[in-house]
């Protein structure tokens, strides 16, 4: 391995990332220019025989690949939520490829378990979660921890599963004979309409019925909806097991009310609450945004995306759980090469999903709550939520649009005042012009364009030019319809 190449080369691609991101704006925001299959003609038909050089490589990937690249931190992307690149992050993964460390056990990377523990001990603390969130070196009392996921989709999955196992051995008792598989079709999850598509999924292969709630006339799911889903399903004679509460919702950042929740799951003591706040969540680092931890107190497991509100770069999806006997049980296989003197010590970060495998993440949430430290982080997220409510005074002004959502943080969902058709048409001309990038979502029934101020730098100057860039869309399309 030649280490003197990639000190030269590894200094070159930082200075190529670092004139990316700076010159970002020049280029247009979604890759317009390429259609499905742009690339395969592009590139050689097979892995080259001899070695070519870095030049060469770099050269192509930017003539080539990077047209079809979809800036994501471009100051005109407004689309889903954020995804970090904050450069301490982006440290934090180039070290964790460096060492190249795999920490499936304590014992195959003792700082790589230790460090991920204290990270999530340290955002949790940040967030103002329950002490029951906190490892043992915590909080001694607790028998709760966390680890990172790949993706909060992943974080849901694995819950969802532990409260299976958990459900079935109850259901089970001393039954040791039966199958597993025989009480699947008795298992009812619940969520609200409003939920990521990630429950459904997870439904689906965990092969359980989702039950979906209808949420009020503010898209929160409420515990008396909940109650009566349940009500419905113990007289049908099956089992709720899992309930899954949103903070921030994907369509319009709406929440559900954890205590009414909270309080329902407490009365059915088989059920498992765990809460999504994959965008929203995040929002806890402020004390202001803390309204809608109430009710945390009643949580199984709870996962954030500081990728999605925290910019930091994917992946890095922070779970915890209030009980890992939960998931050593559900999830433990024992071979001879995984064990180590101290596994009746320590929680194997193994233990809290599929992988085998896992990168040194937590150096990512090191890097930034160091370098940016609690200050620096929550000044992001107010500076977040300010930019929300200026889009939202903008559209305001405008009397030919509507505001769809109740704006909480940096998610605005707009339409102009017309049917479902037209703002469709809306959207796709103003995505085809390359000069602004945003999704749509239903709200309420209705087909809304959402507005997403997420970056680390957005400011009041960068949301009044795509304000005045929509208006200029509208301008043309409204003028255009018959009265
Ligand atoms: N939950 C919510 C509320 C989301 O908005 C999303 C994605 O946008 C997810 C879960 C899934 O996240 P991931 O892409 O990390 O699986």
């Amino acid at each position: 391995k030649n280490y003197e190449e990639f000190r030269i080369h590894g200094k070159q691609m930082v200075d190529y990332i670092c004139d990316y991101v700076k010159n970002m704006d020049q280029k247009t925001v979604a890759p317009i220019t390429v259609e499905p299959g742009f690339l395969a003609p592009q590139l050689a038909k097979e892995v080259p025989e001899l070695p070519e050089s870095f030049q060469e490589i770099l050269g192509d990937f930017e003539k080539k690949i990077m047209p079809g690249v979809m800036h994501w931190n471009h100051p005109n992307f407004f689309a889903y939520f954020g995804a970090g690149n904050a450069y301490p992050s982006v440290l934090g993964d180039m070290l964790s490829s460096g060492i190249a460390a795999i920490g499936f056990s304590w014992a195959s990377c003792p700082a790589l378990t230790e460090l991920e523990t204290i990270m999530l001990d340290w955002y949790a603390k940040a967030l103002d979660l329950p002490d029951f969130f906190l490892s043992k070196s915590s909080n001694s009392k607790s028998l709760g921890g966390g680890s990172i996921q790949s993706s909060a989709s992943d974080a849901i999955f694995a819950c969802m599963c532990s409260a299976r196992a958990r459900a079935i051995k109850k259901l089970k008792g001393d039954n040791l004979e039966i199958h597993d598989s025989v009480y699947l079709p008795q298992l009812v999850c619940y969520a609200s309409s409003e939920a990521h598509s990630s429950v459904e999924k997870a439904a689906k292969m965990n092969l359980v019925k989702l039950r979906v709630i209808e949420p009020d006339s503010h898209d929160s799911m409420r515990g008396d909806a909940l109650e009566r889903a349940i009500e419905r399903d113990i007289a049908r004679g099956l089992t709720p097991f899992f309930v899954v509460a949103t903070l921030g919702t994907t369509s319009q950042v709406a929440f559900d009310n954890l205590v009414e929740i909270g309080v329902v799951c407490k009365k059915y003591p088989s059920l498992w609450f765990h809460v999504d706040g994959a965008y929203g969540g995040n929002s806890f680092l402020v004390p202001e945004m803390r309204r809608f931890k109430a009710g945390m107190e009643y949580v199984d497991s709870f996962e954030v995306n500081p990728n999605k509100l925290m910019m930091t770069a994917f992946d890095c999806t922070c779970m915890w759980v209030k009980n890992v006997l939960t998931f050593t049980e559900a999830f433990a296989v024992d071979p001879l090469y995984l064990q180590h003197q101290h596994d009746t010590s320590v929680v194997d970060l193994r233990h809290f999903g599929t992988p085998l495998s896992r990168r040194f993440r937590s150096l990512k949430l090191y890097f930034m709550f160091r370098m940016y430290g609690l200050k620096g982080l929550q000044g992001y997220i107010r500076r977040v939520i300010t930019m929300g409510k200026h889009f939202e005074k903008l559209v305001k002004t405008d009397e030919r649009f509507e505001i769809r959502n109740d704006v909480i943080l940096g998610l605005v969902c707009f339409r102009l005042l017309h049917p479902d058709a037209i703002n469709q048409e809306f959207l796709a001309r103003m995505n085809a012009s390359g000069k602004i990038h945003l999704t749509p979502a239903k709200v309420k029934g209705k087909y809304v364009i959402r507005f997403v101020a997420n970056q680390e730098n957005c400011n009041e100057a960068q949301i009044d030019g795509a304000w005045k860039t929509i208006q200029q869309f509208a301008d043309e399309l409204v003028g255009e319809i018959k009265p």
